[in-house]
């Protein structure tokens, strides 16, 4: 039977085959030889520490890797990303979901937003590219949730926390670039939940579980433009539970940036998308 309000042919259409959005060989390819020839001679050039329940910002030069590890113990993070010269252009985390799936790993690449839609940064190293997928439809380094909010909190808790990693980028970019804080707060934008593992229930609700990450994990980009980037160490440590408030025990997460010797053969910094955009008037 095809179910109440459903029509005679419910299980035809619910039979039809589904296709790959995007498929992904139909994307650029990355060299993940020649970046990782360039990353064995980098050498360290900087360090940002980001204090538990905080958040900094970060700048990598075209050609750069930069690092984000967990260097005491499970934390999750919430990383923004903009053309260094350019907050319009910023990290599109859905259309990188809808372009590489809703976890990231290494030779998926972060995409900036239209007009500009090009590769931000390539990840070249995942430590928990390991963990797959687990019984619970779970995976690390997502690109679903949006990053935790005082809005939502205020509207789900009735009250106001002012750690959540949406007030954490805002304040971070606001020391960094000068703006005002309610400027700096339009410029935030969907994350990549470094390090969070997430997935969604049987009836489609997003849903977390405790970082899989320990002391010493990290994830590894390759820097395809001018970056800056903004962290927070997201007020939920591991995010077993609850991601606004104070109740969670919290981490310092590392940012670390390596200058290569050599650029790596072949590459140069992508164009912004060559698309007209005369949108057929
Ligand atoms: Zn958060």
């Amino acid at each position: 039977m095809p179910g109440p309000g459903a029509p005679d042919d419910a299980g035809a259409r619910r039979a039809i085959r589904p296709v790959v959005c995007y498929p992904p060989e139909g994307l650029p390819a990355v060299d993940m030889a020649a970046l990782r020839a360039a990353r064995r001679i980098a050498r360290k050039a900087g360090r940002i520490l980001v204090p538990p329940r905080e958040g900094r910002c970060f700048r990598v030069p075209a050609g750069h890797f930069f690092r984000i590890s967990c260097p005491e113990g499970t934390q999750v993070g919430d990383l923004d990303l903009w053309n260094g010269a350019d907050l319009s252009e910023h990290f599109h985390s859905g259309k990188t979901r809808a372009l590489h799936g809703t976890h990231l790993s290494t030779g998926a690449r972060l995409w900036s937003a239209f007009p500009h839609l090009r590769p931000l940064a390539t990840i070249t190293e995942d430590t928990l590219a390991w963990y797959g997928t687990d019984a619970h439809g779970c995976r690390v380094h997502d690109v679903i949730g949006t990053r935790c909010d005082p809005y939502t909190n205020r509207l789900l808790a009735g009250a106001d926390y002012h750690r959540c990693c949406h007030s954490n980028l805002t304040r971070a970019l606001a020391a960094e670039t000068g703006l005002p804080l309610p400027e700096a707060e339009r410029h935030i934008h969907d994350v990549l939940n470094v390090f969070m593992c997430t997935g969604f229930s049987p009836e489609g609700r997003y849903i977390m579980k405790a970082s899989p990450a320990r002391a010493g994990d990290h994830i590894e980009f390759f820097a395809e433009i001018d970056l800056l980037g903004a962290l927070s160490a997201c007020p939920g440590g591991d995010c077993a539970s609850e991601h606004s408030s104070d109740a969670a025990t919290c981490h310092p997460l590392l940012v670390e940036i390596f200058a290569p010797a050599a650029r790596p053969a072949g590459w140069r910094t992508p164009p912004v998308n060559a698309y007209d955009r005369s949108h057929g008037a």
